[in-house]
């Protein structure tokens, strides 16, 4: 079963990532304007595994939990001490899912993207992703 490690930067936090394939991980970046925002960049990079395919290591992450504008509760953890950002979910995957920072794999290569969501909330400068989905928001 393939493992991925990954940590925030000081590595007070770190995790495992148990996969029976690594198509058991969507990776998607997303355009919209809370990612842009929550990760300090012009799109967010996160892979949707499921809740028990992530296992915390070492430390205990901050948690954020905030409304995304539509009613929907979404809960981001954090290093508080580096603040990495680390993992996020919506209340409806709550029990199902975990949508881990690319980013904050050791190895940030080895789960690449299918997907781009908010297309429509695109940096201008920023070309598509050849070969992925693409989706003006969620669903279309
Ligand atoms: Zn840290
Ligand atoms: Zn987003």
């Amino acid at each position: 079963m393939p493992t991925y490690t990954g940590s925030c930067l000081c590595r007070n936090i770190q995790y495992e990532l148990r996969l029976a394939s690594p198509d058991d991980a969507r990776t998607s970046l997303c355009h919209c304007r809370n990612c842009k925002k929550v990760f300090g960049a012009n799109y967010g990079l996160t892979a949707k595994v499921a809740k028990d395919a992530f296992h915390l290591q070492a430390g205990k992450p901050k948690e954020h939990a905030a409304d995304n504008g539509s009613g929907t509760l979404i809960y981001r953890e954090f290093c508080d001490n580096c603040g990495s950002f680390i993992l996020e979910y919506g209340e409806a995957a709550k029990d199902h899912s975990r949508y881990v920072c690319v980013g904050s794999l050791d190895d940030p290569e080895a789960l690449p993207p299918k997907v781009e969501f908010f297309c429509k909330d695109r940096a201008s400068w920023m070309p598509e992703i050849p070969d992925v989905a693409h989706k003006q928001e969620v669903k279309e």
